[in-house]
Order: C-alpha cells, then structure tokens, then sequence
C-alpha cells in the first residue's frame, strides 16, 4: 500500500472534521498518523494502550467512512502502540490515564510523570507578539528556574489564546531539562472529580499524596474552581504545602483572579502572591506570523494573500484561526483546486462567526423580539406585515451568524420552514446590510445587544 498523499490525507481529515464533535477533532486528530503496513492496511501509532483503545473505539468507524466514501475502498486499519509519544492531551476527565512514553533516560530507568502532553505544544511552536510576551517571557522563565522567580505564575486571557499551549510547553522544557522532574499537569476539572471521588472512595490520602508530592503542579483553566467551596479549600491547602515545600506551581483561567466567582479571599490572595500575566488576542501582524507558523508545520505552500485574508476575518480566537486554515486546505484538497484567495473567501464567508458562550437561539430571538417590540411567537409564525417579516429575517440571519446551525435546523426554530426559506431570509439580510443604512445600524446595535460586546 503507497503512504497516503498529503493530499489524502487533507481530505481525510476534513471528512473527520465533518462528522466528529469539534473536541473531539481537534483533541485526537490533528496529529493522526496513518502508515501503510502490507496490503490494503494502515496503522494508527498510539502512545500507550489507553490511547490505543480510545481511539480505535473512536475513530475506526468514521476512519472506515472515510476511506470508503472518498477512495472506495476500506482497509484494515490496525492501532498499534508505539515507542514515540505521538499523541495529544487526555479527553477530559482522564488526567489519571497512563502517561505517554518519555524520551528514554539510560540511566537512573525513566521516571514517568503522571501528564498526557500535546507533543506541538512547544515554545519552539509558540508564536511571540506584543499580545503574549509577558506570559511567554514568563513561562520561559519560570520552566529554566523552577520555584525561584514567579510562584505561582498565573497566565490568564480569553479562550483559545494559548494558555494550554504555554503551560504543555513550560512541561516540556522542564523535562527536557530533567527528565527525572515529578511535573504533575491536569486541568483543574480533573482536579475537581479526582476529588469527589476521593470523597466518595475515602481515599483522600492518596488523593492529597498524589499532588503534594510534585515537583512541579500544572493546573489548567483553574477557573473551574468557581463556585465550588470545598474544592477551592481543598486546593488551597494543596497550594499551602506545595508553596511550603519550594515547589513551583502554575495556573491558568480564562479570567483574572479577581473575577472567578465566589473565588475565596485566602484562596485568591494566593493566586495573587506570584506574577499574573495576562495574554490578549493577538494583533494582524501576529495572527499572520500564526498562520505561517501552522501552514509551515504541515508542510503545505500557502500564499501570504490567503493567510492575509484569513488573519484579517478571524480576530480573537486563534483555535478559529488555525480551524480556518484547515477548512481551507481541506476545502481545496476535496475540490481539487489551488489554494488561492478566491477559494478561500468562497470558504470562510460561510463561517459564522464566533459564538459567544452560551448564546442559543431562544436568546437571540428574545432579543430581537424585544427589540423590534414583537413577541417571540410573531417570529415563529407564517404572519406577514412587512415589518415582521422583517424582525424575523433579521432574526434569522443572526442565528445563522451567531450560532452556526444548519439550516435545516434553523428552519425548525422558526415554525418549521425549510431551509430555503432560511436561506432566502439570510441572503435577503445580506443583501439590505449593503445598501439599508437603518437596517445595518439596527442589526450593528442587536450584535451588540446579543454578544454583550
Ligand atoms: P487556550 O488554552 O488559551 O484556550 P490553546 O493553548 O488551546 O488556548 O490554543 C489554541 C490553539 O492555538 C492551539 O492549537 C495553540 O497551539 C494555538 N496557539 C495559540 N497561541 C499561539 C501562538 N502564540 N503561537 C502558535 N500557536 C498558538
Ligand atoms: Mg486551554
């Protein structure tokens, strides 16, 4: 069997894309490898036998989908452990699984630290712009002087702008420079359940054993611990005898300390005792420099007027940033067709744009509702006054925009119409935003309404 062209593989990947939860996609198969092994066979390298298991129950079938609706054919695939750590962060909630294999230390025999790492979150990867240098200089810092300069080192900033990457490569570069190092990393909702369960087994010495024994404790989106008393107790009392001990610790949130939720005064002045860096979203010139980054890692020539074009539509996150690119790489790969700036904006107009947390349609409807003074059941129904066709089309175009339903989904929120219709209303809302100055102030000041911006 050949290797799979890059090509094949793209398309591969975007059909992956296509069909799993975006989570899942990008946690287990951004760094997929799938090796030709005899006839009609590939093998999936996995770091250890739980990654093995997890993904062969995950992606044999849409990997089989995949071969068969693209090439027509579905070979064996075969998820084989391999010697190399090739694989990623753990699935949520399983920081408890084996830990990838280490680069081989002769001599004392190879202490395994209990963390499941990304292998490209590194610093080397990590792009530096006036947006992240302080967290950046920070986290070298720190990762070359453990527990001597910045303790805790708090990195916060909004999500998707690197914070994980930065706390994996701080990981790194202090196992490379120590292998033996007891770097101890999980995300703070492993923390939270480790404890429950702790409660709930009465096992709360090993629990508390567990993390007071590390060198280095790593606590991703500490966030978490919002509104959740015992476990802020708990983890200060973990804190107090790590910091006692001259330990480094880590965190990160996705707000400052001062604004997690019911935060206690003993736990946040904690958190406050080291250096607090804050990572913003990068400017164009970073977000491109970006681009070329991950463009260059898979090995693919993209002009700089489609990584232009695609860091001037996507402004904050750059997990959206990187999803951009992929969509367009797979997009040209599934049509057969050069990566060029026509091809991309075809791509990306279609993107909705970024959905701020927990907005549903029911709330975007409410608002438009109140604004346009109709009640929410006008928008669902068949009712046709000029002016509520129009609250509803509004409507509809910013559920689209802002939520990235289907259309035929869409359709069933809005008294069950077809996805034409859906479509029709949209283009309609378009095509008024261009030359309606009223309508486009009417819809600037909803956005603003429903993204809280
Ligand atoms: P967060 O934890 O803040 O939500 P992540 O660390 O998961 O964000 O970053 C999201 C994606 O963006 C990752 O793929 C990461 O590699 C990438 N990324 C973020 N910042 C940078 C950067 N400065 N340079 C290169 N890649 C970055
Ligand atoms: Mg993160």
């Amino acid at each position: 069997m050949m290797p799979l062209t890059a090509q094949d593989k793209e398309k591969i990947l975007s059909y992956l894309e296509t069909r799993l939860e975006p989570k899942v996609y990008d946690t287990w198969c951004r760094s997929l490898e799938l090796e030709p092994a005899g006839d009609n066979a590939y093998r999936v390298p996995t770091a250890n036998p739980f990654y093995r298991d997890w993904l062969e129950k995950l992606l044999r079938k849409p990997l089989e989908d995949a071969f068969s609706n693209l090439f027509g054919r579905t070979p064996d695939l075969v998820f084989q452990v391999n010697a190399s750590p090739a694989f990623v962060e753990a699935p949520a909630g399983r920081s408890a699984a084996p830990a990838a294999a280490l680069p081989a230390t002769p001599e004392p025999p190879p202490v395994i630290p209990d963390f499941v790492y990304n292998p490209n979150y590194t610093f080397d990867n990590f792009i530096e712009g006036p947006s992240n240098r302080m967290g950046f200089a920070a986290a070298v810092a720190v990762s070359e002087n453990p527990a001597t300069l910045y303790n805790p080192l708090f990195i916060h900033g909004g999500v998707g702008l690197g914070k994980t990457h930065l706390l994996q490569a701080i990981c790194h570069a202090i196992l490379q420079r120590n292998p033996s190092a007891k770097v101890l990393y999980l995300s703070c909702e492993d923390f939270v359940n480790g404890y429950i369960y702790a409660i709930q087994k009465k096992t709360l010495e090993a629990f508390r054993s567990r993390y007071r024994n590390a060198d280095v404790l790593v606590v991703d989106d500490i966030h978490f611990l919002a509104d959740k008393e015992g476990s802020q107790e708990e983890f200060f009392h973990t804190f107090n005898a790590l910091h006692m001990a001259g330990r480094q610790m880590i965190l990160s949130s996705d707000q400052p300390a001062g604004d997690i939720r019911s935060l206690t005064q003993q736990l946040l002045s904690r958190f406050r005792s080291g250096f607090e860096a804050r990572i913003m979203s990068p400017a164009y010139e970073t977000r491109l420099a970006i681009l070329r980054g991950k463009a260059d890692a898979r090995r693919v020539e993209v002009n700089q007027d489609v990584l232009g074009y695609i860091a001037s539509i996507v402004e904050t996150n750059i997990r959206e940033l990187e999803g951009a690119l992929t969509k367009v790489l797979g997009y040209a790969a599934l049509a057969k067709r050069p990566v060029d700036l026509q091809l991309a904006q075809e791509v990306l107009r279609e993107t909705p744009a970024p959905l701020p947390a927990s907005l549903s349609i029911a709330e975007i409807q409410q608002a438009v509702a109140r604004y346009f003074h109709k009640k929410v059941s006008d928008l669902h129904s068949r009712r046709w006054t000029k002016s509520t066709s129009q609250a509803r089309q509004i409507c509809i175009y910013l559920c689209r925009k802002f939520t990235g339903t289907s259309l035929e989904e869409l359709g069933s929120h809005f008294g069950g119409k077809d996805h034409t219709t859906m479509l029709y209303s949209i283009r309609k809302v378009e095509k008024l935003l261009t030359k309606n100055a009223s309508i486009r102030a009417d819809v600037e000041r909803l956005t603003r309404e429903i993204t809280g911006k």
